[in-house]
Parts: C-alpha cells; structure tokens; sequence
C-alpha cells in the first residue's frame, strides 16, 4: 500500500491562515500581537533563520520587532535589553535566536525570559508545565509534530510511540506531548540497547537524531507512521536529507514525512501560533 505523505508546507501554510484570521480579529480589537527578535552576532544560518520568522510575522501579521546585537555582547548586556523586553506591555513574545556566542551565559539568558512572554517554550516553568500535563507554550518543533500527526488523521491514543531522540527542544518535549495525548511512549537514545528492536515496536516513530538516513526500514513495523525530525546535510550530494531513509521506509510504512517539507516549515507557523497563544494568554 501507498503511505500517506504528510505534506508539511501545506499544514504549516493552513496553521498561519488560521494564525492570520485570529491575528486580524485581535487587531480589529485593537491589540496589535507582537514577537520581539535578539539576534546576537553576524552567523549566517542564524540570520537567515531570523529573516524567515520575521517573513512569517509579516504573512500572518504580527508585528516584529528585531534587536541585532554585535558578536562580543556580554551576558549582562543581553540580560539588560530581554528585561526590557519583559517589562514592555506592546511585547507578548520574545525569541532569543540560539545559538549564542561562547561568551553568553545560554542558559541564563533563556532563563530571564519572562515564562509568560517565552514563545519558544525553553523557560524551566513551561517545560515543567508540559510535565505535569498543563502546558502553557510548548517547543515549536514537537507542537508541530503533533499537528502534523492529528491534522494526517494519525491516531495517537494507546499506540506505541517510539521517540529517538531525547534532547530538551525536540526528544524530550515530544515524548511528554505523545505521553500527553496517550500514547505509551517510549524514548530512545545513544545508550539505547537493541535500538532496532525497540523503533520496531511502534506504531508512531519520531526520530531526532540528527545522523542522516539512519532510521531504515529494518527499525520499522508495517503500517508505521514515520515522523523525520532531522534536518542533515547528505555529506555526498550536500542536499538536505533526514534521519530516516524516506526511500527504504516509505514502502513499509503507512505515513511519512518527507525532508524538506515536512516538520521544517512546522515550526515557524508554530512560533506564530505560539505569539497568539501569549498575547492571549496575558488578557486573560
Ligand atoms: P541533539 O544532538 O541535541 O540530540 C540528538 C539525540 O539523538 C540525543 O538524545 C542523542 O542521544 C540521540 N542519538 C544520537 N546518536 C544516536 C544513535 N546512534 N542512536 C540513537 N540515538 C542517538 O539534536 P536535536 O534534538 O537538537 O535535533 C535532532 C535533529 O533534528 C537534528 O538533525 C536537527 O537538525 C533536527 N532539528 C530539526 C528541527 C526542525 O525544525 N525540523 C528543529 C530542531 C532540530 P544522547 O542523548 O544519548 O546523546
């Protein structure tokens, strides 16, 4: 049977629609939703990421406000311009594009957010909040994973899911939001013993490994649904590639998704999801 390919740009695309209807009626309420940008240093991945969400702040209408910062910024500068942020009352989300240069405390910075304005959901508060169930802003990335799996009509309660991948922006999160919508979850990692055998018991795989085409078809039962985090750059060809063998996989599998195309776009219409989410979440 022919897997189901879960089209990505087209879910991400219909997200920010629904963010950009939502957007319009908070504006003809008179409240403008704004995303405030740090961006630290002259890295070009970085800056591209950050013209990119300023893009999709554009197309869904919420204001952005960037701050570029130069490269030997300390921590306590930094520090400085995100209490501004937090006291601004026309802010209701701050990013802090990561990564930060060596000289900047990460954690500290991303820990002076104010919980209540933290659009990427990294705060200690919101990663506790999804563990115990009541999550407030959740990480881009696994938030758009479960879009993509609902939105594809993949059932997610009592299957087994297998997460790979146990980070605290992707691997970790996913698994409490799988956890959240009952699945059993199980979350694999380097240490894992027997990795194939434990993938192959699941009826929803996530990997986020970050090494390309490793996921083949040996890890994966029949009728799985195979969601590809990774974003790796094939060291032959130079073009993008995932964690999963998309060839291989696709025939055994009953969805999948591609890269590119698939969670990339997700997790930009989700940060705009999440700046409404904030700005409403402060009028309540
Ligand atoms: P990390 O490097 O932080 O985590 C990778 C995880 O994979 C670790 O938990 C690690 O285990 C595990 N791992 C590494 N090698 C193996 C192996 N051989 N077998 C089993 N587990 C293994 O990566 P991220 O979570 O940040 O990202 C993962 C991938 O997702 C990357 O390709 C990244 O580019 C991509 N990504 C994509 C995003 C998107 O928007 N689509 C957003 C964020 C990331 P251990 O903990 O034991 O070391």
């Amino acid at each position: 049977m022919e897997p189901t390919i879960i089209d990505g740009k087209a879910i991400a695309a219909q997200i920010k629609e629904e963010v950009r209807l939502e957007v319009e009626k908070e504006r003809a309420a008179g409240r403008e939703v704004t995303l405030a940008v740090i961006l630290v240093g002259d890295d070009p991945a970085s800056a591209v990421y950050v013209r990119n969400k300023k893009k999709a702040c554009e197309t869904v209408g919420i204001r952005s406000l960037s701050l570029e910062l130069p490269a030997d910024t300390d921590t306590e500068t930094l520090l400085s311009h995100v209490r501004e942020l937090n006291d601004r009352k026309d802010v209701d989300g701050i990013l802090v594009q990561l990564p930060l240069p060596a000289q900047i405390d990460e954690q500290k910075v991303l820990r002076a957010i104010d919980p209540m304005k933290d659009v990427d959901g990294f705060h200690p508060v919101n990663v506790g909040l999804l563990a115990i169930g009541e999550p407030q802003v959740v990480s881009c990335t696994p938030a758009g994973v479960i879009e993509l799996l609902v939105r594809s009509g993949v059932e997610i309660a009592g299957k087994e899911a297998v997460v790979v991948g146990r980070s605290n922006i992707v691997g970790k999160p996913m698994a409490h939001l799988l956890l959240q919508r009952n699945a059993t979850v199980t979350i694999a990692h380097s240490r894992t013993k027997d990795l194939k055998e434990v993938v192959k018991r699941a009826d929803i795989v996530v990997a986020a490994v970050g090494k390309p085409r490793m996921i083949t078809s040996e890890y994966i039962k029949e009728g799985a649904a195979v969601i590809d985090v990774g974003i790796n750059r094939d060291a032959e060809t130079g073009k993008l590639c995932g964690d999963v063998d998309f060839d291989d996989v696709a025939p055994v599998c009953s969805a999948i998704t591609p890269v590119p195309g698939g969670v990339g776009p997700m997790t930009i219409a989700m940060l705009m999801k999440n700046c409404l989410e904030l700005s409403r979440i402060r009028q309540r």
